[in-house]
């Protein structure tokens, strides 16, 4: 009677550790489950609105908008988008305010050393910097992406998106451009400037500001980017 009331019980603890191993094992698929469901980004990307603070960039002919405005609005349709498709994304600026300290004697100096810091000190593989263009004939307009002179992969990037702005963006330039431009200067990793269009030809500020147009060119913005990561 005694022998068998142990055996019963030996069983009974059996019984309880296995059940506690299949709940600590469920738990364990579980919580892993959940940590492969948001796993690290595979890239990372700089999303950089041009301008920002005293330095408003250029100024929509009709609509009066300033350039770093909107920039701001395409950087951050461009950032949710990015975020959709799984990348990482480090944004130089989130708001209006400008990058330079505002007690330095010299906001332009102070501005760029802030973009080349943000950019360097990011994990980030390439470089995104949105403006809009002006010029003092009103019948220019179009995209046109730009890389720096000697950036192998900045170039693969710019020709990548420009081809991916060509195809659905009335004006876009397919081909891409040697630009001088700091933010593209003063960094190795695969940087453009997508000048996204003409604050100066009143048609195309038009489409610039409409909603639905941001979130078309973001889109093959993002579409160009994504194609030059499966190269
Ligand atoms: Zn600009």
């Amino acid at each position: 009677m005694k022998l068998k009331f142990l055996t019963i019980k030996r069983k009974t603890v059996l019984a309880v550790i296995l059940t506690m191993l299949i709940i600590v094992g469920g738990f364990t698929t579980f919580f892993t489950v959940r940590a492969n469901a948001s796993p690290k980004p595979l890239h990372t990307i700089v999303i950089d609105a041009g301008h920002g603070g005293i330095d408003g960039g250029a100024v929509g002919k009709t609509s009066g908008i300033d350039e770093s405005h909107l920039n701001l609005q395409y950087a951050m349709a461009l950032k949710s988008l990015c975020e959709k498709f799984g990348l990482g994304v480090v944004m130089t600026r989130s708001d209006m305010n400008g990058l330079y300290d505002i007690s330095a004697p010299n906001k332009k100096k102070s501005e760029m050393a802030k973009r080349k810091q943000i950019i360097e000190s990011s994990n980030a593989d390439i470089v995104v910097s949105l403006h809009m263009n002006s010029f003092p004939l009103s019948s220019a307009r179009g995209a046109q992406v730009y890389y720096a002179i000697g950036n192998d992969s900045g170039k693969a990037l710019a020709e990548s998106v420009g081809a991916s702005l060509n195809q659905s963006i009335d004006y876009a330039k397919k081909t891409a451009k040697v630009g001088d431009y700091y933010v593209l200067n003063c960094t190795n990793k695969a940087g453009i400037l997508v000048e996204c269009g003409f604050l100066s030809n009143a048609e195309e500020e038009k489409l610039l500001i409409s909603e639905d147009y941001k979130i078309k060119f973001c889109y093959n913005l993002l579409c160009g980017i994504l194609k030059f990561y499966e190269m």
